[in-house]
């Protein structure tokens, strides 16, 4: 077969384990899984209902278009509906604007670690990888400035950052976006906007008028807790959008996504809920973390990660055996960290306890 060389040694996506899997090992009952950021409150109840009264055929393709997805999200961010384009999950956003960007002869600047999907993508399309270290969990803005040249198509800049959950301030991004060249792509992916603390988030919205250049995505995996649903978006000028829409698949999101989006954007409050929920966890964390000199990232996201000064395979496999899931750093570029989603009030408190019970057994064999 004649495969692309690029692929030959690239290694296909290799999700965490999952709940069964994890039961039948270990024998145990019930597992906490809080390994991929999902919501741990659920989504808005009003999508069960909307989908209980669902009446179209599956018969039929879904509008490839999704106009009523499309109207309700114009209408809640006060955007022109050709300012959006719709995604089977951010994933594919970031894959189809790679696909209409990236080939041979072409680079891309993004930080290190981050979201992994951008080089899986740009190294798909043969371009070349341009990675700039975090200082501080934090981008290095300056670094990626400067490893951008003629042949530069896109800058990913990821806030908050996954895996360290550290947020861009405006006073930062602003001076970055004013120094890009207007010809370079910068994809601002915003999965954990709406969990952003409200006294410093800004509207990134806004900066999408002042530079031609900005793409933003956010999705319906996380806040939302609709994953399984595969729904994304980006957000940038019509000209833009026009430009990538080619290289979308037709029906990319299906009829039942469609509509679990549009009624979860609608109730606002749920979401309001989840993010406040979630402050209060993240506090308990940090007091966790500094009781027991355990290193970590301030957080805007729904996960922290946490330095353990340990093999973090080791960590997370000592955490698998009491049933809960977590994603080792050793994946992630961070080979001492676990990242950990912040889940519910009592399986937060049982994460704890067992990590709790991993340092002093640690501390025992050292
Ligand atoms: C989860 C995540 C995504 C992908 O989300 P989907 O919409 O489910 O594909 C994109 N970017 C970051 C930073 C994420 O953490």
């Amino acid at each position: 077969m004649k495969w692309k060389n690029q692929i030959l040694n690239l290694e296909a996506y290799k999700p965490g384990k999952t709940i069964d899997e994890v039961k039948k090992q270990y024998q145990l009952d019930t597992i906490v899984k809080l390994a991929s950021n999902e919501n741990p409150y659920g989504y808005s109840p009003k999508v069960d209902q909307a989908l209980r009264n669902f009446q179209a055929s599956f018969i039929l393709y879904p509008d490839g278009n999704a106009s009523n997805l499309r109207d309700t999200m114009a209408g809640h961010l006060k955007v022109d509906p050709r300012q959006l384009i719709f995604t089977n999950g951010t994933d594919e956003l970031i894959q189809i604007i790679s696909r209409a960007l990236l080939e041979p002869g072409k680079n891309t600047v993004m930080a290190n670690p981050t979201f992994s999907q951008y080089k899986h993508n740009a190294v798909i399309e043969g371009a070349e990888v341009r990675e700039v270290d975090l200082i501080n969990g934090e981008h290095d803005l300056r670094g990626m400035l400067s490893q951008i040249d003629a042949n530069t198509a896109i800058v990913w800049v990821c806030s908050p950052n996954n895996p360290t959950g550290t947020y861009i301030p405006k006073e930062a991004l602003q001076p970055f976006l004013e120094q890009v060249p207007n010809d370079v792509l910068v994809v601002l992916d915003e999965a954990y906007y709406e969990y952003v603390d409200k006294d410093v988030a800004y509207d990134s919205l806004a900066l999408i008028d002042q530079f031609p250049n900005l793409i933003i995505m956010r999705t319906f995996s996380k806040i939302y807790g609709l994953a399984s649903f595969r729904v994304g978006y980006g957000i940038s000028s019509i000209d833009n959008i026009q430009s990538i829409e080619p290289t979308r698949p037709p029906f990319n999101t299906n009829v039942l996504g469609q509509l679990a989006a549009s009624t979860a954007l609608l109730d606002q409050k749920f979401v309001e809920n989840c993010r406040s929920k979630n402050e209060v966890e993240k506090q308990k964390y940090y007091n966790f973390c500094q009781e027991n000199n355990l290193g970590y990232y301030p957080t805007q996201g729904n996960f922290i990660l946490i330095d353990f000064g340990l093999d973090g395979d080791s960590v997370s496999q000592f955490l698998l055996t009491k049933g809960i899931i977590v994603r080792s750093g050793k994946a992630l570029g961070f080979p001492t960290g676990v990242r950990i989603t912040l889940g519910l009030e009592e399986q937060n408190q049982q994460v704890r306890n067992a990590i709790k019970e991993c340092i002093e057994l640690n501390s025992f064999i050292k």
